[in-house]
């Protein structure tokens, strides 16, 4: 049932490429004895996740993941849930419950109301059953609208998608959360395709997600034979010592605090280092990752208690706490810091062209548009909306968003003029986004509502600044804040004038 069409994949094509021009996250420099070990300090993961709430699941896919203890994600569709009771003790022995929507439908079938819904009725069915938070989902047919999209941002801390062009996530990459791949099942294919999938995830050391419908016994969508599917299980089972297998909503939290940590910024007190993150008010609780932290006569607290290594250097570090302290650490973070802050630095130049969110590109007179760089903080975003604009509709596709982020971008002595695209594809009326862009410091546009000057949804927009000089640090620096939702930009230019 969440099989998508020909027609689907072919449209979303373009924008998967667009997606593989994506930065990876800076990680810790090799000199820093300090980092999360990926994968729970296994050498790849992998995520059994179900769909739909096949009673066949009940029947068989769970006893024989459980008499194997491994465990799984399944997506439970709201409405039509049956057999609630076995649900609710498949939860407490360890399976994970993930939301799947409440019918079902096509995006292009849902109404705002629905997609609100969609969402948030089924997460407080399913929190009721499984006794704990639901905070994971997969799309139906692989769909994603704005719409729908809006309400798993606010739900969930991560959510599968389909098939895509990279199945296996190494830890470099930075995915999109909201979207990450998976491999599905199918009748027609032989055990070799499963077991060469776990082949290619341990060697590339990465986490792959497979979408498993049916199994044999049920008239569901594309039921694959039991045979094959007990001699898979098996398989990982023999692969246990070096693969974590585990449900979606685990290896996906641990992945992600660990990419916060890589960003945390050390602070150095006396003989103490600290370091101080934020969980997002949407994560599970009781995360805990393994920390390979160096040096002698080392102590290592969280809220004030001590940490004690589970072998030699590696550490349990609680994302709950927020906080970890390092007492005697062999690790100098004041000369670390600049190049945890800065990875490489940008060279200075007459012209920028850069796709928010994007990759290269040219543009319909031939100039050149690189992949976004410059930026700190924000999110990216792409979209499939037909957008309208004078030229270059495309520009407008990718964006960068946040209540706060900036560019920096290095430029020579002289007058320059910063031209930014827009295109509002995302809240629907008047006044539901509003922010300020600064230049230098400098307030250029106060208040701007990007609907409201577009006049339209999915109506690309200029806004060009004149008079522009670079900063003391030879940069123009542009800062999107928020007042209303978040700000965004698709695209910036910045021509050397005089
Ligand atoms: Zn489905």
């Amino acid at each position: 049932m969440s099989q998508p069409s020909p027609l689907r994949l072919s449209r979303n094509l373009p924008f998967i490429l667009l997606l593989l021009g994506f930065l990876a996250a800076p990680a810790f420099p090799k000199d820093v004895p300090f980092r999360v070990l990926p994968w729970n300090g296994y050498k790849a993961a992998l995520s059994l996740t179900y769909d739909d709430g096949d009673p066949i699941h009940l029947d068989v896919a769970i006893p024989e993941m459980q008499k194997r203890d491994l465990r799984g994600t399944f997506f439970l569709i709201g409405k039509p849930l049956t057999r609630d009771d076995e649900w609710k003790k498949a939860a407490e022995s360890g399976q994970e419950i993930g939301n799947h929507t409440w019918t079902h439908r096509h995006t292009s079938e849902l109404t705002g109301a629905d997609e609100k819904s969609e969402v948030v009725q089924t997460r407080a069915k399913l929190e009721k059953l499984a006794g704990k938070p639901v905070l994971t989902l997969a799309y139906p047919f692989v769909e994603i609208s704005p719409g729908l999209r809006k309400w798993v941002e606010a739900n969930d801390f991560e959510a599968r998608g389909g098939g895509q062009s990279q199945n296996y996530l190494t830890p470099g990459m930075d995915p999109d959360w909201m979207n990450l791949p998976s491999q599905a099942t199918m009748t027609a294919f032989p055990y070799e395709t499963y077991q060469s999938w776990v082949d290619q995830d341990l060697s590339q050391g990465a986490w792959t997600l497979l979408m498993i419908h049916a199994i044999e016994g049920s008239t569901w969508y594309q039921p694959i034979p039991k045979d094959i599917y007990l001699k898979f299980l098996d398989y990982l089972v023999e692969k246990k010592s070096e693969l974590w297998i585990a449900p979606f909503g685990e290896v996906g939290a641990y992945w992600r605090a660990e990419k916060w940590l890589e960003k945390v910024e050390p602070k150095k007190a006396g003989k103490k280092t600290v370091l101080h993150w934020k969980k997002p008010s949407v994560f599970p609780s009781g995360v805990v990752l393994k920390a390979h932290i160096e040096g002698g006569g080392l102590v290592v607290t969280q809220g004030g208690k001590a940490v004690l290594p589970l072998s030699p250097d590696v550490y349990p570090v609680a994302v709950d706490a927020q906080e970890l302290t390092l007492e005697n650490a062999a690790w100098i973070p004041e000369k670390v810091a600049p190049a945890a802050a800065a990875p490489t630095p940008l060279p200075s130049q007459e012209t920028w062209r850069i796709r928010a969110g994007g990759a290269d590109a040219k543009d319909s007179a031939g100039n050149p548009w690189a992949k976004d760089q410059g930026f700190q903080d924000g999110d990216i975003a792409v979209t499939d909306r037909p957008i309208t604009a004078k030229r270059d509709a495309d520009l407008y596709r990718t964006e960068r968003w946040g209540k706060d982020f900036s560019y920096a971008l290095p430029v020579p002595q002289g007058e320059y003029q910063v031209r930014l695209l827009f295109a509002e594809t995302y809240v629907k009326k008047p006044g539901e986004r509003v922010f300020d862009i600064l230049i230098n410091g400098e307030r250029v546009l106060g208040n701007f509502d990007l609907l409201k000057s577009a006049g339209a949804m999915d109506k690309g927009l200029e806004k060009t600044f004149k008079g522009i000089r670079p900063d003391a640090d030879g940069k123009i620096k542009i800062r999107f804040t928020a007042s209303v939702q978040n700000a965004k930009v698709c695209a910036i230019e910045v021509l050397k004038i005089h």
